[in-house]
C-alpha cells in the first residue's frame, strides 16, 4: 500500500494491484493533465519514489486524474479522500445528512 498527502487531499493506491496491470494508466494520466507526480517504478508498480517530500507537495495538483485513469483503465488501486471543513455540519443544517 502507498499512501501519501499533498495540500489537501490524501492518496492511498494498492500497489498490489498494479502487478497484473497493463496500462499504467495512472502514471500516463499524471503526465499529461498534471506534473507528473506519480510514476511506475522498477516493479512496474505505482510510486512516488523518485520524488521528493518536498516535490510531493510542490507538483501535487489535486487533479484526481490518475484515480479515474485507474478505475477505467488500470485495477480500480487508487482511492483519494479529499475533507470538506464544515460540510458535515452544512449537510446537518441543511437536513441532508
Ligand atoms: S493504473 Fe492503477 S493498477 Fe495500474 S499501475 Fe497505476 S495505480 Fe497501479
Amino acid at each position: 500500500m502507498l499512501e501519501f498527502a499533498e495540500k489537501s487531499c490524501l492518496i492511498r493506491i494498492d500497489t498490489s494491484k498494479c502487478d497484473s496491470c497493463e496500462s499504467k494508466a495512472c502514471a500516463d494520466a499524471c503526465k499529461k493533465y498534471a506534473r507528473g507526480l506519480l510514476g511506475i517504478d522498477d516493479q512496474g508498480r505505482a510510486s512516488i519514489t523518485h520524488r521528493s517530500d518536498d516535490e510531493v507537495l510542490r507538483l501535487g495538483t489535486e487533479c484526481l486524474a490518475c484515480e479515474f485513469a485507474c478505475k477505467f483503465r488500470g485495477k480500480d488501486a487508487i482511492r483519494i479522500e479529499v475533507p470538506v471543513s464544515g460540510l458535515d455540519e452544512y449537510l446537518k443544517k441543511r437536513s441532508l445528512a
